[in-house]
């Protein structure tokens, strides 16, 4: 497996895999790597000849006041984590060779991403987009593989990919969980035991709101209530949207249409903001 900083040498590498013919599967990533993103690289490698993760802690989409400066680090670990699952090639490149002084341009997706955590991270899509389209412009991926544990993010990149006339698919890829029903990420390593302890009411709550729709509820607002009153019995958890919309424009949802609404959940445990979603 080889790993490349510069981004000109990715570009010139992934043109010549390209004219040689090889499919090639992006798997783009911030690091700190966890069986949510691995099970992505799995599904790369089966669908494409040569698998690239990028590892790249994006500035642009983090907000002043949020976590980039602790974002977790981990870039040995992750490498060694990349080789075993069988990638071929770690993208890892500097902050000054992404964005080096007098970068100016950004892409915005100005529907899909005004809603659910766009009203609370006003300009974190702007850099989700601008970030990803460079990632594809340098990497020239054929598929692109996305987890729906960010099922906004998601529906954006699909959109630009559409409206960009971008040549690369788009596949997603399920959440991960552990056992006890948390979906994974890298910020749960923030988390204290009794905070994690607390914050499996959110995966809780979309499975209470899932055997609702299932048993045949079809009022919207009946289930969001329900998942706002489940978050509320636990002390540190502050709900920052519950949301019933459509899986791809991300509009909310009036009454339940099984089969093509996500309900999406935002919440604060103490001070870490956690994300989670569901097919009703
Ligand atoms: P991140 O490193 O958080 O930017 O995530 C990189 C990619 O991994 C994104 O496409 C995420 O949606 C995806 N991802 C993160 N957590 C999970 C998970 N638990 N299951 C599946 N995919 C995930």
């Amino acid at each position: 497996m080889q790993t490349i900083q510069s981004v000109n040498e990715m570009q010139s590498h992934a043109i010549g895999l390209r004219s040689s013919g090889r499919l090639i599967g992006l798997v783009p990533t911030m690091g700190s790597l966890h069986e949510g993103h691995l099970s992505l690289i799995d599904i790369a490698k089966e669908k494409s000849d040569k698998v690239i993760v990028s590892i790249f802690v994006n500035p642009t989409q983090f907000g002043p006041s949020e976590d980039y400066e602790k974002y977790p680090r981990v870039l040995e670990e992750d490498i060694e984590k990349c080789r075993e699952r069988g990638a071929d090639i770690v993208f890892n490149p500097s902050v000054d060779e992404m964005y080096p002084p007098g970068f100016s341009t950004f892409v915005t997706e100005e529907q899909i991403s005004s809603g659910l955590c766009g009203v609370s991270r006003p300009h974190h899509f702007r850099g989700v987009t601008t970030v990803c389209l460079k990632l594809f412009n340098i990497t020239r991926p054929d598929l692109v593989v996305l987890g729906q544990k960010d099922a906004q993010q998601c529906a954006v990149i699909r959109k630009m990919v559409t409206d960009l006339n971008i040549s690369a698919e788009i596949v997603i890829g399920p959440t991960h969980r552990d056992a006890d029903g948390m979906a994974t990420s890298s910020r749960n390593a923030y988390l204290t035991d009794s905070q994690r302890q607390e914050a499996l009411c959110i995966s809780q709550s979309l499975r209470t709101a899932k055997s609702m729709v299932d048993s045949g509820t079809k009022s919207v607002d009946r289930i969001v209530a329900e998942v706002i009153h489940h978050l509320s019995l636990s002390r540190r958890i502050r709900v920052i949207y519950a949301q019933v919309v459509d899986r791809d424009t991300m509009e909310p949802a009036r009454e339940i249409i099984p089969g093509q609404q996500l309900l999406c959940v935002a919440a604060w445990a103490d001070q870490i903001r956690l994300i989670d979603n569901i097919e009703l």
